[in-house]
């Protein structure tokens, strides 16, 4: 596959790219494009299919990266339901989902429950960071949000066509693999 700079080199090159598809698209709407662009370079970067291996999207997760292990383990590598462009950004989206919700529901625990002395548990908890997840679903405005998830969508799109691209370049090539590692 290609390496991690040619993916991020992808992702900046579309960058202006997809904000003037998105001016056209949806008629000059500039919070529409920043929000589908901004997506689009924050799938590229961070939030790719790639996830599902140790790779460079991976590290920028910094200390927060522990929360795709388990995606790690559960999904193979390049399989559709991480590098399918629409399937793979549901489930992402989905999984993020529910481990902020994890993570945020542990850290709200161990706050009130150590620190305030408060009588909770920690489903409790997760319930009211639930509640207040699908609060802010039904508040915002979904324009934004389709605008936010067609931009995940088009980077993992450009993550997935450069594999492919790279795969199929491959193949033509024929011996070129074993050649190289000959040389070496
Ligand atoms: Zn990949």
């Amino acid at each position: 596959m290609p390496n991690a700079d040619t993916h991020d080199i992808i992702t900046y090159v579309l960058v202006p790219f997809t904000y003037l598809g998105a001016e056209m698209y949806w008629g000059g709407d500039h919070l529409m494009s920043v929000i589908a662009t901004a997506a689009m370079l924050f799938a590229g970067l961070m939030f790719g299919p790639d996830l599902d291996l140790m790779s460079r999207p991976y590290k920028r997760w910094g200390p927060l990266r522990f929360i795709w292990k388990p995606y790690q383990v559960a999904l193979p590598h390049r399989s559709a339901l991480s590098h399918g462009p629409v399937l793979g950004t549901v489930l992402r989206i989905m999984y993020f989902a529910l481990m902020f919700a994890v993570v945020a529901a542990t850290l709200l625990y161990l706050r009130h429950a150590y620190l305030r002395g408060m009588q909770t548990t920690w489903t409790a908890e997760f319930n009211l960071v639930k509640s207040d997840m699908f609060s802010f679903y039904d508040q915002a405005d979904k324009n934004y949000l389709w605008a936010g998830f067609l931009g995940l969508c088009l980077g993992a799109l450009s993550h997935t066509a450069a594999d492919l691209a790279w795969s199929a370049v491959k193949s033509i090539g024929g011996g070129g693999k074993g050649r190289s590692r000959r040389r070496r």
